[in-house]
């Protein structure tokens, strides 16, 4: 038996970026134990599709190279359904579309399915024998993380047992994990982890809501309605995904509305529609997009600011997803440092979670297991020096990334209607 082999991993939540460091833990041997608070999202039973935020995600090379890291295979079959996207298409206020090519050289990033990638990141787990993931239970404590300045050698051993205390989210029952060697926070924006790392020492934290929020909207796809289509095919990479009578919109694009103050998105989906996202800021969700807003005022907001995507949509749809869809908030979060020791450590947006403008969220977390395997590696999985190099290390990027997703949301809202930002991007080739 390795030494790895001899080692639990413990980590809290089974989202995108907890499922991918399970993998990769597994993978160098460790006995990974997974704990999620909810149920198993592929559980056909279960309505916790709605409960996810965000339908589609832009995967970027970033995340694919990551993915790439744990395993290409695994990356191939988990990256199947990209539907990839060359650049924006700009829709003004009269229909017409403006393409901005993201690269001279086909560069792109892509759109996927939030559900069918973690569904995939699961379904490679189950093939793992030494993988074992805990659905609907919840992390409420950590015992042991600080180690107090008067431990002696008799309880020191004990000190080295960090106890999870988790909660039946079914049952209510208590469950107290004992076995675990070392534990990876993976759970979110509001962890538990990271709240926990917090009573154990000084660490550095914001937090910022920003004030805009954000509604989730649908264009079917084409079979799927009657309406007509608007799709530009003027750009060289045209279509790569599907039939061109399945979209009503050029797939192979990230489409913009931008109106300013707010403005509206739409990613492909491989079935032929779109998730269309609304930024707004809170005061217009509060008047004229309020949930007592009646439908004729909805529907004249929408077909005074996005008259083309709205004849795609469609009324009866548009008001569907109004009425339906809570509207989400946007929270930034930064800390440091990410770990206590070689005990626990935080990665993905429970370490920065950041505004969605730079579609950066989950690829940097998916790039957190990168880089953190190949510290670990180079340390032969010495947990506390590898720990701390990482925080010193990763803590300067994930800052800065967190300020760039605030930033780009000025540049699709406003900056891309420019003439000064068009003139420069034809004189970049774009
Ligand atoms: P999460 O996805 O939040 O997963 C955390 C998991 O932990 C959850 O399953 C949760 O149930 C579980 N959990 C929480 N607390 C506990 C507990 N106490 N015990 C046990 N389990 C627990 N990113 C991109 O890269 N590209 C994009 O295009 C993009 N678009 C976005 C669009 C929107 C509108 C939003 C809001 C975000 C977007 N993001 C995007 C960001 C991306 O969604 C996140 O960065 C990503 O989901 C983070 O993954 P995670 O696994 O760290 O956290």
């Amino acid at each position: 038996m390795s030494s790895n082999e001899s080692h639990t991993v413990g980590i809290v939540g089974a989202g995108l970026v907890g499922c991918l460091a399970a993998l990769a833990f597994a993978n160098e041997g460790f006995k990974v134990e997974l704990f999620e608070s909810r149920p198993d999202l592929r559980d056909p039973d279960q309505q916790v599709l709605s409960q996810l935020r965000s339908i589609n995600l832009a995967v970027s090379a970033r995340g694919i190279t990551a993915l790439r890291s744990v395993d290409e295979e695994m990356a191939d079959r988990v990256l199947k359904d990209l539907v990839p996207m060359h650049g924006r298409m700009v829709h003004d206020l009269n229909g017409k579309q403006i393409c901005q090519k993201y690269g001279l050289y086909g560069e792109c990033i892509n759109s996927i399915n939030r559900s069918l990638l973690n569904r995939s990141l699961l379904d490679e787990l189950d093939k793992l024998d030494n993988v074992k993931v805990t659905f609907n239970h919840k992390l409420i404590r950590l015992d042991n993380l600080k180690r107090s300045s008067s431990d002696n050698l008799e309880n020191a051993a004990n000190s080295e047992v960090v106890r999870g205390h988790f909660v039946g989210t079914k049952t209510n029952e208590s469950l107290t994990v004992e076995n675990v060697n070392v534990w990876i926070g993976a759970d979110g924006s509001y962890s538990q982890v990271r709240s926990q790392i917090q009573r154990a020492l000084q660490m550095n934290f914001s937090q910022e809501y920003i004030d805009h929020y954000y509604l989730e909207l649908r264009i079917p796809a084409k079979n799927e309605t009657a309406k007509s289509s608007h799709f530009d095919s003027t750009c060289p990479e045209a279509v790569e995904v599907g039939t061109e009578a399945k979209f009503a919109l050029n797939p192979n694009h990230l489409h913009i509305w931008p109106r300013h103050e707010y403005m509206l998105i739409a990613l492909a989906n491989s079935d032929g529609s779109f998730t269309c996202t609304l930024f707004a800021p809170k005061s217009l969700f509060d008047k004229e997009l309020a949930i007592s807003a009646s439908d004729a005022d909805v529907v004249s907001f929408f077909r005074t600011n996005f008259p083309s995507a709205i004849e795609l949509m469609g009324d009866d749809l548009l008001l569907e997803s109004f009425r339906k869809n809570p509207r989400g908030s946007l929270v930034c979060v930064k800390c440091s440092p990410y770990n206590v020791g070689g005990k626990a450590i935080i990665i993905g947006d429970a370490a920065h979670s950041m505004v969605p403008f730079y579609g950066q969220g989950m690829n940097c977390g998916f790039e957190d297991v990168r880089t953190l395997m190949a510290i670990l590696k180079k340390h032969e999985f010495d947990f506390e020096t590898g720990f701390n190099e990482y925080t010193e290390t990763r803590r300067k990027d994930l800052g800065a990334i967190v300020d760039l997703s605030m930033r780009n949301y000025q540049e699709m809202r406003h900056d891309v209607t420019s003439t000064a930002y068009l003139l420069r991007k034809s004189v970049d080739g774009f």
